[in-house]
């Protein structure tokens, strides 16, 4: 049995929680390969390695001699990791590793190389601890000379690099680019590390520990205690993640999918809760109907009305190129035999608004435009509702008893999804009354 764990940024935020980290390591002899993140948050006021390094990298560029304070940022990071080497009890010193990223910072080496250093050195500290190999990410992360992660090279070189090393720390966030420049992923990046680690080594399961038990069936600012999901399907959490449930950086799907290996989100804090698995296709019966409820506020719907619109060829493609003209993304599109409403997100609307009414007049004529705002979005997602009759009578009920007016609703044609748009302001009071009649009436 093969395992890749990949250890979040509050995990491994101080020396005790490195230990905790360290002790699940040592648990279970199949967590052989790491893939640590930078020490994150020790507490809610506190800023994370990743933030100290960009900034401090900002002062490092600035031109103006007097203002380039960054040393006593630098030695600040440094300080974080020598606290957690002390509490650790570890003979290792960063001396050199900082002389060169402080010579490094003022050649302006990047932005992006700055930002690693987080990983980078959490990952030198975690294979003193554990006594593994220390494997330099941007040995074995490839991205093409654009900047765009290449993952068969990738995958090609970490296969090779891994075969015949049994235990390895491997730094998350960050790989090179042909030229040898140190690339990162986008923030939350090592998640994706994770994932393509676990890939190249055939692992039989991708744990990622963090600071939850998994993904709640609704947000737990809405629903106080709401529940954990125990499994869930990639497309569900994708559904979900999209709609704004956010824990695992989305990219992190791919690698692992592609070679069908589950994900399992994990708590560091509370190592004995079994936490969220995410696979490709289950057969497990869903503890509830649905898997999650989550949505968005602050949707704008543009409704296109026109007398026998259903029979002109070429109407739905004409409103689309406006916005496409404009540059504003359509979220759903609900329509009617003689309205089409194209919801799209408010803040990008709004500038543009004008533009592409008069674009949608010239295009269309249409009889009749109206505007609404203020919408927000309810993803109701699971793949138990397909089998069972009456979800969505239950959902409208539900919503109807909690005084909630539904504005638009939009199945998803693989029946994994319910799209309902309601207002902003009802939004809290409709997450409730879905959540109550699948989950606490069930329980
Ligand atoms: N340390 C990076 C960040 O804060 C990457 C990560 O933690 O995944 O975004």
């Amino acid at each position: 049995m093969k395992k890749v764990v990949k250890f979040g940024g509050s995990s491994l935020a101080s020396a005790e929680q490195f230990r905790k980290a360290g002790s699940i390591i040592r648990n279970d002899s199949a967590r052989r390969y790491v893939i640590p993140s930078a020490p994150g948050k020790r507490n809610p006021d506190d800023v994370k390695v990743t933030d100290m390094l960009y900034q401090c990298y900002k002062q490092a560029i600035l031109d103006d001699d007097m203002e380039r304070d960054f040393e006593e940022i630098l030695a600040q990071i440094k300080q974080r990791y020598d606290e957690i080497i002390e509490g650790l009890n570890l003979s290792l010193s960063l001396d050199d590793e900082f002389k060169l990223i402080r010579e490094n910072f003022c050649k302006k080496v990047g932005r992006d190389y700055a930002a690693s250093r987080g990983e980078y050195l959490n990952g030198i500290i975690m294979a003193a601890y554990l006594d593994y190999t220390f494997i330099d990410a941007a040995e074995v992360i490839c991205f093409d000379a654009n900047g765009d992660f290449d993952a068969e090279r990738t995958n090609d070189t970490l296969t090779a690099r891994l075969k015949d090393i049994d235990c390895a720390v491997i730094p998350g966030f960050y790989g090179s680019m042909p030229d040898g420049k140190v690339k990162t992923f986008s923030r939350g990046g090592s998640d994706i590390t994770g994932s393509i680690a676990a890939r190249a080594v055939q692992a039989d399961v991708y744990e990622n520990w963090t600071d939850v038990s998994g993904f709640l069936i609704a947000d737990p600012r809405i629903i106080p205690n709401a529940k954990t999901i125990d499994v869930i399907t990639y497309r569900e959490l994708r559904e979900l993640s999209y709609m704004g449930a956010t824990v695992l950086h989305e990219d992190a799907i791919f690698p692992v999918k592609k070679a069908g290996i589950p994900i399992n989100i994990r708590n560091t804090n509370r190592p004995e809760d079994k936490g969220t698995l995410i696979v490709e296709a289950t057969c497990q019966k869903p503890r509830f109907i649905i898997t999650g409820v989550t949505g968005k506020k602050d949707f704008a719907s543009i409704t296109v009305e026109k007398a026998m619109m259903n029979a002109e060829v070429g109407f739905c493609k004409k409103v689309l190129e406006v916005f496409e003209n404009n540059g504003v993304s359509i979220e759903h599109m609900p329509s009617g035999i003689d309205t089409m409403t194209i919801v799209v997100h408010q803040d990008e609307f709004q500038e543009k608004e004008q533009k592409v009414i008069a674009g949608i007049h010239r295009a269309v004529e249409p009889d009749f435009l109206e505007l609404e705002s203020d919408i927000a979005l309810i993803a109701v997602v699971g793949r138990g509702m397909k089998a069972t009759r009456g979800t969505s009578g239950r959902i409208f009920s539900a919503l109807s008893h909690a005084n909630v007016n539904v504005k638009m609703i939009d199945q998803g044609s693989s029946e994994l999804n319910i799209i309902i748009g309601v207002r902003n302001h009802d939004f809290e009071e409709a997450i409730k009354a879905i959540y109550d009649i699948f989950v606490t009436t069930q329980l």
